[in-house]
């Protein structure tokens, strides 16, 4: 018998539920609450009768998402999980405990379309899009782990913050892209903001440049940030390492997020990915790139990520030197553009883009 999943019913459905059980309507809002603190299960829910909780777990689950695997990184910041969906898709998505806060890279689908040479998450394909409920569960389960975090036995977590336990940015930068899947991820931002009070500003959407889905944004006008994958400075190039440059141009793309950004007055970022080919020769890294990118943003309110390519065992790209990624992060400040090396988190878990989920199907 398939288990109805609490998460996904409204409070009245949950209510007709819970009283179909012979229990009284109170128990539907203590569980309702427990859903939102992301209890992965009913035997943590110690606030109802051991009898209640048996029996849910024989017909209930949930959230619409069951932890498969977590990993942990080395220095404790970085959290990673494998989740499963209810029809056994898998996906990932990774908590980080920063400096500024606790923020959570989401998936928004199983699988990706979009091709990318140098990524994992794509290398099998797009299983389907993620509904609100499966984005928003993924929250549930970071959150679930920083608030049990304090029973863990890593002692090393910032803190110092009174919201050092909740989740307080977004990021939705794992598999899949969100703007193929611009309603769903729509759906899930504004719940995000509406019912865990995370403020616009502090989520990200991160789009290797679907233009209509830009144009989506632009019409739903909430103040979010975006961040574009750009990974090279001219359609020649980028043709190379992302097919959907073959659709929409570099001009299109940034013409499209600019005005998004000029709307609400926010910095663009941009994901720059830094890689050489399999002999080692550099391919979107050397420093007449690190020039023509420049002319491209010169003068514009944005911040570069560069990203040296975490190494994926199925692509024939490189990692570039240290030296490499310091040049042309000097030649874009140079020229007047703010550029950052991202510290890469989580690496000794393959925190890159889809490595666990492809890792563990290979398995
Ligand atoms: N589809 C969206 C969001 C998911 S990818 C997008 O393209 O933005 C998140 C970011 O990780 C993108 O910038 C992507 O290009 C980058 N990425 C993918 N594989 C990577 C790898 N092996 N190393 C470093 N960055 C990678």
């Amino acid at each position: 018998m398939t288990k109805t999943i609490l998460f996904d019913l409204t409070d009245a459905e949950r209510e007709e539920f819970i009283t179909q059980m012979g229990q009284p309507r109170f128990r539907a809002k203590q569980i309702s609450e427990w859903l939102m603190r992301g209890a992965p299960n009913f035997s943590v829910m110690k606030n109802l009768p051991e009898t209640l909780r048996a029996e849910l777990d024989n017909v209930a689950q949930t959230l619409p998402v069951r932890i498969v695997k977590k990993l942990e990184s080395s220095d404790g910041q970085t959290t990673k999980f494998l989740l499963e969906l209810n029809d056994c898709e898998q996906i990932e998505c990774v908590l980080m405990r920063t400096s500024y806060g606790n923020s959570v890279c989401v998936s928004s689908q199983a699988g990706c379309a979009m091709g990318c040479k140098f990524c994992a998450s794509t290398l099998l394909g797009l299983k389907r899009n993620l509904t609100v409920n499966e984005i928003f569960a993924q929250i549930l389960v970071a959150q679930w782990e920083l608030r049990t975090d304090n029973f863990s036995s890593n002692p090393i977590r910032p803190n110092g913050d009174a919201n050092n336990n909740d989740v307080s940015h977004i990021v939705i930068m794992g598999t899949g892209e969100p703007l193929q899947n611009v309603e769903n991820v729509i759906g899930f931002i504004e719940r995000a903001n509406h019912d865990m009070g995370i403020g616009w500003r502090r989520i990200t959407v991160s789009t290797c440049g679907i233009v209509p889905g830009i144009e989506e944004l632009i019409k739903w006008g909430r103040p979010i940030n975006l961040a574009i994958s750009l990974h090279a400075p001219n359609d020649e190039l980028r043709k190379k390492m992302m097919p959907i440059a073959n659709k929409y141009s570099i001009r299109e793309v940034m013409d499209a997020a600019w005005r998004f950004t000029d709307l609400h007055n926010r910095q663009l970022m941009i994901e720059y990915l830094l890689a050489g080919d399999k002999d080692g020769n550099l391919l979107n890294a050397t420093p007449e790139c690190a020039n023509e990118l420049a002319e491209i943003l010169r003068g514009k309110n944005c911040m570069v990520n560069l990203i040296p390519w975490n190494a994926v065992a199925e692509r024939e790209f490189t990692s570039p030197s240290g030296n490499a990624v310091h040049r042309f992060q000097d030649i874009l400040i140079k020229n007047g553009v703010h550029a950052r090396i991202r510290r890469e988190r989580g690496n000794d878990i393959g925190s890159a883009c889809g490595q666990l989920r492809l890792n563990n199907k290979k398995d």
